[in-house]
């Protein structure tokens, strides 16, 4: 064999990996995962066990989706708000992407999805038609902005005719003991998962798959944030790269990594042991098909393919594919084995050429790194005449906000601010008067805000406060006060003693509210309301389409 052999990735890359350790630490980051511990995610943990992610200059931390007391957490809301660096999530993510978020889709790492519903075989259903008026368990929201949005489930149930509104869906939480009693006799879960658990239970579990309704959409999805992937985009790369041989070890290695899972990671329960792991191996090979296709590969006629489905469920919201999909860069397959050994010892040349190079390009990259990410989100998010968060941050705010709410059960209120005849203050005095007012006015809303509440210039002159467990009344208080210290305000620009006002509209979170936007809408309408009723003035109503009550400012 010849040397050109040693060259091969393993053995250059521990040698960087050598190289860099007597220079600096790895750089920490954080990988998402959408659920308990499992050999679902078994690439992941082989990548950090067998030293990928270290010989790829990075330490990873992998967290569950799932705390030991149940609580969740959610992977595309960890990577938007960059409190982790990668997620796992399923197809739901391209609804994320085309209502804003600012998503990228780094790898497929299984073609098909495993989701599936879960019946036992004395429940007598065989098929979604006929589950009649029997309790079942499964999650039919759409509008989650954020969260896990389980489309295989609504769209197999559009495609068999089922109207979910008249289903008897008693969803709370994934349970089999429920689905064992006769609770519920249908719920949502993974193919390669409950059915085992189920039959070594003693029960005959039933598995209708939304693949039977034509249903075909990838299952378990690496990805990132847009931000990770400009600001760093050779981090994603050799993530990406490093989790792909993750995979590619755990699924031909999958006792050993089995093991390493239980060794290292707290399972969900003492159902998950090591031959449930092996089975739940060798049932994911059918959903990765890393013999078929190559571990990562996603086809753009395929999305598209799923952007249908999601038209024909209601989601018709455009998307944009060639900012949602990753394309990694080729590496050429070079047949190292026939180099001459001359061409060898120049590449071992350049080799030792650029691991200095890379040496020290880390050493000044660790350095600057942390600053300069942070200063490059400032800046994305920041307006820079007011210094206050800009709307993309707010819209981003809003959205979580609206999830937080919900899901506590807490007022949300919004109020707009747009200020009045501004053209006129700008003819007037010039539009660097005009900038000096947009600052004073910046503070005054700054003034009357507590820590929870987000402020933002939503626009030119118009300025937009999300509040979160506060209802009409309180929110009403904080624009009195809002008006009071405007019709105080006198702007001084040179000789000049700038006064001006505002109209003000306030919104609620209603019952009937589908997402955040309706709520942005409504507040957007008040505004005009106040505008329409002269200006100066407050517009303020619980109610989505009830009588607006007017409260002028004395
Ligand atoms: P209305 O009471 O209906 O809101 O009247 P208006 O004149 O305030 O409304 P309009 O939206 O027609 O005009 C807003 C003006 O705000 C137009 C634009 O020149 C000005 N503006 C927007 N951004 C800035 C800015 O950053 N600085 C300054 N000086 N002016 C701005
Ligand atoms: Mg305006
Ligand atoms: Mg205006």
């Amino acid at each position: 064999m010849c040397l050109s052999l040693l060259l091969k990735r393993h053995l250059w890359l521990s040698l960087v990996a050598l190289c860099w350790s007597g220079v600096t630490a790895a750089e920490t980051v954080v990988l998402q995962l959408p659920w308990h511990h499992q050999f679902q995610f078994a690439g992941y943990y082989a990548a950090k066990a067998q030293g990928y992610f270290t010989q790829a200059g990075m330490e990873v931390e992998i967290r569950a989706g799932i705390d030991q007391q149940g609580n969740t957490t959610n992977p595309v809301e960890e990577v938007v708000f960059q409190r982790a660096d990668f997620g796992v999530t399923r197809s739901d993510l391209l609804v994320h992407h085309a209502r804003g978020l600012p998503v990228v889709m780094l790898a497929a790492i299984m073609q098909r999805s495993p989701a599936a519903f879960i019946t036992l075989d004395k429940h007598n259903i065989t098929r979604l038609e006929d589950i009649g008026n029997e309790p079942v368990s499964l999650p039919l929201e759409t509008n989650k902005p954020g969260e896990v949005i389980d489309i295989e489930v609504i769209a197999a149930l559009a495609r068999a005719g089922v109207d979910v509104g008249e289903l008897n869906n008693r969803f709370k939480h994934w349970n089999l003991e429920a689905l064992q009693n006769g609770e519920t006799k249908m719920i949502l879960g993974f193919a390669s998962d409950e059915p085992y658990i189920l039959e070594r239970r003693g029960y005959q579990p039933v598995v209708i798959s939304p693949m039977d309704y034509g249903i075909d959409l990838y299952g378990d999805l690496l990805f990132t944030s847009e931000s990770s992937l400009r600001t760093d985009p050779e981090l994603v790369a050799a993530f990406r790269e490093a989790v792909l041989r993750g995979w590619e070890f755990a699924l031909n290695n999958p006792e050993t990594t089995a093991r390493h899972i239980l060794l290292n990671y707290p399972v969900r329960n003492a159902d998950y042991d090591l031959d449930f792991m092996l089975q739940e191996a060798s049932q994911l090979r059918d959903y990765i098909q890393p013999d078929l296709i190559e571990l990562g590969y996603s086809n753009r006629a395929r999305w598209k393919r799923i952007m249908q489905v999601y038209r024909e469920i209601g989601i018709t919201d455009p998307v944009d594919l060639n900012r949602f999909l990753y394309t990694p860069a080729k590496s050429a397959k070079l047949s190292t084995w026939l180099w001459p050994a001359i061409t060898t010892l120049a590449v071992l040349l350049s080799l030792i050429g650029w691991l200095i190079w890379t040496r020290l390009r880390l050493v000044n990259k660790v350095r600057h790194s942390e600053q300069r990410e942070s200063q490059f989100r400032r800046q994305a998010e920041t307006d820079p005449l007011t210094g206050l968060v800009n709307r993309r941050r707010f819209n981003l705010e809003l959205e979580v906000g609206y999830l937080r709410a919900r899901k506590e059960q807490n007022a949300l209120s919004m109020l707009m601010l747009d200020v009045d005849h501004f053209k006129k203050v700008n003819d007037d005095y010039g539009h660097l008067a005009g900038d000096i007012v947009l600052c004073s006015l910046a503070r005054i809303c700054e003034s009357v805000t507590r820590s929870t509440d987000v402020l933002c210039r939503y626009g030119g002159e118009e300025f937009a406060f999300m509040l979160p467990d506060t209802d009409i009344e309180a929110a009403r208080e904080i624009a009195d006060r809002l008006m009071q210290r405007i019709h105080a305000d006198e702007v001084a620009c040179d000789a000049d003693r700038i006064r001006y006002t505002v109209s003000i509209g306030i919104a609620v979170l209603h019952q009937d509210d589908q997402d955040a936007v309706d709520l942005l809408r409504r507040t957007d309408r008040h505004l005009y309301a106040a505008k329409a009723a002269g200006r100066d003035a407050v517009y303020a109503s619980a109610e989505p389409g009830a009588h607006l009550s007017l409260v002028r400012d004395a």
